[in-house]
């Protein structure tokens, strides 16, 4: 796969490191997860701060199921989220909620559990295992996979399911948390601020090595 290394060195040096994901706890970036799905990251915010300090895998356990609705409304999907949330913290039961714990176990063990938790699709799950549990799997999101076309990838490497093209991301740069943690932090803040819908490509900082295709995988 092209440039992958080149790609990041150059996010890297012109944005610095991202300090992701916008948590304070790892049980908040778990719920964040499940929040930011179909969704804005600033309607997960007004979600988070609806819980007015109580957020905590004790109160999600306790709470009704219509009261956690009414309390992450803002991030849309509130019914369905509300039960994806109560699932999240059943899982998270197991290890007597400690993170510690539930970092123990091995990472396709985890991923497995965390694919089975409802509610919980790929995507969600490898953003869990990076940022929550410090497992490198790689997050192929809709940013990941306009970058990778617009940058130059063969189609064939940006097309096809899921984990096709995440064992082929992972099996071109070396399996190591932090990279992961970083790159894609990396992409997402350069698909905010260059490699938009629209690209603004004048003055992005990949445009002498990027293949500037347009159209969209
Ligand atoms: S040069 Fe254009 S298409 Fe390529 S990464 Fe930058 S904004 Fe995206």
């Amino acid at each position: 796969m092209k440039g992958l290394s080149q790609l990041y060195n150059i996010l890297f040096r012109e944005y610095g490191p991202r300090y992701w994901w916008p948590a304070s706890t790892p049980y908040e970036m778990m719920v964040g997860a499940i929040l930011t799905q179909n969704t804005a990251w600033a309607n997960v915010e007004k979600a988070l701060a609806n819980f007015e300090g109580r957020l905590s895998p004790q109160f999600i356990a306790s709470v009704s199921g219509k009261e956690l609705a009414r309390i992450i409304r803002p991030s849309g999907y509130y019914n369905q989220k509300a039960l994806s949330l109560k699932a999240l913290t059943g899982w998270f039961e197991k290890y007597s909620y400690e993170i510690e714990k539930a970092r123990e176990g091995e990472g396709q063990a985890l991923r497995l559990e965390l694919l089975a938790v409802k509610g919980i699709g790929r995507e969600t799950a490898d953003s869990i295992l990076i940022y929550a549990l410090n497992k490198p799997f790689f997050i192929v999101d809709a940013y990941t996979r306009r970058l990778l076309f617009r940058f130059g990838c063969a189609v064939d490497d940006i097309i096809g399911s899921y984990e096709d093209l995440r064992l082929r991301i992972e099996n071109n740069i070396p399996r190591e948390l932090k990279l992961y943690n970083e790159f894609h932090a990396l992409i997402v803040e350069h698909a905010k601020r260059c490699c938009r819908k629209l690209p603004l490509c004048a003055g992005c900082p990949l445009a002498a090595v990027c293949c500037q295709r347009i159209l969209e995988a």
